[in-house]
């Protein structure tokens, strides 16, 4: 399958003159803000959170601004807390979440402003093993019949996903989520060119990452560029190694 491009491969993009500066000292690239997610997951895998800025001085210090690092594009599942599952507090994170992570103008639009306003250098598509909404279109789509309401548009837009899936020979729900994911992350692509734009320049990445519930890390299935990954893994593991 092609998905948009695994980990690995090519270095990662350097950051390019003109990136608005974060004042706070959080990461202005999309590998360090990569390498900034993971070692904060594995934190919380670990069951030993920081819970960085979280306090009043940090409430104070982001109140007349703000550099998130990363926008999280997530399902709403409330077992899916982007500042939680991060180990992130205040001004970190700019989220923006709906029922299986899908998009429509006004999450492309948050994207945009977080990315060419905010200057944020990583976007990440999350969503996580039995995902309700997934299960919700597999359901209408073998039965036939769909979910009234507006619950029908998220169905909708899950559907593609399922027929690429399927194409792919891939039946297994946690599977065809990772598809889902990494079908977001073309999508969300290819219906922004503000968002298209950045990622061309080097000023930011787009990864789809996998979220188990039960054991609490994410797992990355796409990445575009690939090498925002790849070079990020060795930062990773150093970073790791230090804390
Ligand atoms: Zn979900």
């Amino acid at each position: 399958m092609s998905r948009p491009g695994s980990p690995g491969a090519q270095p990662g993009p350097e950051p390019e003159p003109g990136r608005p500066a974060a004042t706070d000292g959080a990461p202005t690239t999309p590998t360090r803000a990569f390498a900034e997610l993971h070692a904060g997951n594995r934190r919380f895998v670990a069951g030993a959170p920081h819970h960085p800025n979280q306090d009043a001085e940090r409430r104070a210090a982001v109140a007349d601004g703000q550099h998130p690092f990363a926008v999280i594009v997530g399902c709403s599942d409330s077992r899916l807390a982007a500042e939680i599952i991060f180990d992130r507090g205040l001004g970190d994170l700019f989220v923006v979440r709906t029922a299986g992570h899908i998009l429509g103008p006004e999450v492309l639009g948050s994207v945009e402003y977080a990315v060419t306003v905010l200057g944020t250098p990583l976007v990440v598509v999350l969503g996580h093993d039995s995902c309700g909404a997934v299960q919700a279109a597999r359901t209408a789509a073998a039965t036939g019949t769909a979910p009234g309401g507006h619950l029908r548009a998220v169905v909708d837009a899950v559907l593609p996903s399922l027929q690429r899936a399927a194409a792919e020979g891939v039946d297994d729900l946690d599977q065809i989520v990772d598809v889902h994911i990494a079908q977001t992350v073309e999508s969300m692509l290819d219906s922004s060119a503000a968002l298209a734009a950045e990622v061309a320049a080097g000023r930011c990445a787009v990864v789809g990452m996998s979220y188990r519930l039960a054991a609490g890390e994410v797992r990355t299935v796409a990445a575009v560029p690939a090498g925002a990954v790849s070079a990020t893994d060795g930062l990773d593991r150093a970073l790791g190694a230090a804390a």
